[in-house]
């Protein structure tokens, strides 16, 4: 059984390392690297995971996939100091701390995405640009319409836009696998200090600001580089100036960092911003994936649940499991 998945995130690894029993998997990834929204930017001496900033992990299944990446040292707990601002006040502080688990990739993000590849049959820097349906199965073509093989199930763990618009041709499927999601935009903004900064906490989450969310990223287990913060603007203000010029946006937001932490951060020796299109989105309800057995046809991510890497791996984790039913019979 040939079975191609789309999308290198967590999703679209974990179904390639559960389904790798059942038949023979290729995945296809458009990126340089594996781990999708699980990322890491590396620029002069700083490295800042500039989506996924941690995790949680409360479901038993969850916990039990983490088990071997945390013995292999690849994922750790993040014991900062968390703060919550009402513009530039603190309203709230805690230690964060082993009984709830706030976990990061080591020594960086991708590193989780990095470790899950190993074994799998992985195509790099080849985004699927068709999908066609014939009797042979499934076709896949790449964007200067190459034959990237036929394959006889096909799993979509891509963003839910980007899974609608590949299978804009097979009847129903937006609205049955992609219907309830509705993916919010974010910005990173990324800046690199030669100094350490004290800012007394390692991780904010802001409110009554255009940011939403402030890591001192260097200060996450294993991380080596100078001092790196990652800063990420709220969906709202995203989605509102996601087309705008990326140099008044980048503007916008140093100022707004340093309103939020009353000091001048134009200091920073690295500065750029990151734009995520498909960043996150809201709690949805409905079915946790799509698997439709007549057209061999199936999809998982994190959009079918919540904008979290849990819900990834839970979408995944449970086609998986019906996928490999299916298989047997
Ligand atoms: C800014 C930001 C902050 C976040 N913060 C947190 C957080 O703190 N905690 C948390 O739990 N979650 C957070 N998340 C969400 C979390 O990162 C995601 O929920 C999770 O990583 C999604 O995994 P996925 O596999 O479903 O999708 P993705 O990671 O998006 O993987 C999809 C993959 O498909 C690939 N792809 C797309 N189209 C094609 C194509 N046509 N051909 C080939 N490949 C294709 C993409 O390149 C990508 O690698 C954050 C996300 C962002 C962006």
């Amino acid at each position: 059984m040939r079975i191609a998945v789309i999308g290198a995130g967590l999703a679209g690894l974990v179904v390639a390392r559960r389904l790798g029993d059942s038949g023979e998997v290729t995945v296809f990834e458009k990126s340089r690297g594996v781990g999708g929204r699980m990322a890491t930017r590396y620029a002069d001496d700083f490295e800042f995971d500039h989506g996924a900033q941690f995790f949680t992990a409360r479901t038993p299944e969850f916990r039990a996939f983490l088990e071997p990446l945390i013995n292999a040292g690849v994922v750790a707990d993040w014991p900062a100091r968390f703060v919550e601002l009402s513009g530039s006040t603190v309203t709230a502080s805690r230690q964060w701390g082993a009984s709830h688990p706030h976990y990061v990739g080591v020594p960086r993000m991708n590193e989780v995405g990095k470790f899950l590849a190993r074994g799998l049959e992985i195509r790099l820097k080849t985004a699927v640009s068709r999908i066609e349906k014939s009797a042979g199965g499934w076709q896949l073509l790449g964007t200067a319409g190459d034959d990237l093989g036929c394959f006889d199930w096909l799993v979509l763990a891509t963003p839910a836009p980007q899974a609608a618009h590949l299978a804009a041709d097979v009847p129903g499927f937006a609205a049955a696998a992609c219907g309830q999601s509705s993916m919010r935009a974010c910005f990173a903004l990324l800046l690199g200090f030669d100094k350490p900064l004290d800012l007394g906490w390692q991780a904010a989450l802001v409110r009554d600001a255009d940011i939403s969310w402030i890591s001192v990223n260097s200060s996450k287990p294993g991380r080596t580089g100078l001092t790196a913060l990652v800063v990420h603007s709220t969906n709202a203000w995203a989605d509102a100036h996601l087309e705008e010029d990326t140099e008044r946006l980048q503007q916008h937001l140093v100022d707004e960092l340093g309103r939020v932490l009353g000091r001048d951060v134009s200091t920073a020796t690295y500065c750029d911003l990151h734009r995520w299109r498909y960043a996150n989105l809201d709690r949805t309800r409905g079915p946790e994936f799509f698997l439709e057995r007549d057209s061999r046809l199936a999809a998982c991510g994190d959009w079918y649940i919540r904008g979290r890497v849990e819900a990834a791996f839970t979408s995944a984790f449970e086609l998986a499991g019906v996928f490999q039913e299916e298989l047997a019979t």
